[in-house]
């Protein structure tokens, strides 16, 4: 490319041809240089924004080099390394309110779902099911938080806050309702909890549940 040709090229730059417009001219128009993603992260309200840039960097560093090893060979896959990643990283307590959560209280005035919206879509850039593996888990935690049981949350969330983030404990929480005989028809669940003394018997059977490890409420 010769000289004048650069020059032009440059100057036809947003960034540059803006300076030839009047003062209203230059505040109606956006002439940053960014890429179509950054410029929508940067409509986001902070939180969302902050955490789809994290996500962005975690899914690249740690997704994408799983993923066609995954593909290849799904029985061999441990998810405990990138769930611990992710645990250390505050993606597995991204929904739970601060201190002992990592969403801010703005965010949740805001609707944290936004929040792990945006980072879902990150994650499931890389690979669509590494995502749905370490998504799942706010599915989990969803019923507890929508419990309002303040005890019960506290009793869950404290410890595993402080063993997700400090520890990188790969531990999830999962939703169990799915039955052999009972998917969208929830009325055709089987399973009963009957409580024996202190502890609670559980005769049922599930299937589809998303995670390594349940943990049943009483
Ligand atoms: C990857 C994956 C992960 C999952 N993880 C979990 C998990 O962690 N925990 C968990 O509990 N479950 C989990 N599930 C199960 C999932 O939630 C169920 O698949 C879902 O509830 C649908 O149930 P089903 O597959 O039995 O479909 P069905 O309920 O049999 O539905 C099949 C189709 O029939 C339609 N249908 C159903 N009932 C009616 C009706 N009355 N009238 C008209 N149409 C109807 C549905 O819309 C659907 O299109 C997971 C599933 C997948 C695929």
């Amino acid at each position: 490319m010769n000289d004048a040709l650069a020059e032009r090229l440059e100057r036809l730059k947003p960034r540059n041809a803006a300076t030839a417009l009047d003062w209203l001219g230059r505040l109606l128009m956006d002439n940053r240089e960014m890429s179509a993603w950054e410029h929508d992260t940067c409509t986001l309200p902070r939180g969302a924004r902050r955490w789809r840039r994290r996500a962005l960097a975690f899914a690249r560093e740690h997704i994408r080099p799983l993923a066609p090893e995954v593909d290849l060979h799904p029985d061999d896959f441990d998810p405990r390394p990138l769930l611990s990643k992710a645990a250390r990283g505050g993606f597995q307590t991204l929904i739970f309110i601060s201190p002992i959560g990592r969403a801010s209280i703005a965010t949740y005035l805001q609707g944290v779902g936004l929040q792990v919206a945006v980072v879902a879509e990150e994650f499931a850039t890389e690979c669509g099911g590494l995502a749905l593996r370490l998504m799942a888990h706010n599915l989990g935690i969803a019923p507890l938080i929508l419990s309002g049981n303040f005890h019960t949350i506290l009793r869950h969330f404290v410890p595993y806050y402080l063993k997700s983030t400090f520890l990188g404990s790969p531990e999830v929480m999962a939703y169990a309702i799915t039955e052999p005989g009972a998917g969208s028809d929830l009325a055709g669940l089987a399973t009963r909890a009957e409580r024996d003394g202190d502890e609670w018997i559980v005769n049922g059977q599930k299937v589809w549940t998303s995670d390594l490890m349940l943990w049943i409420v009483s």
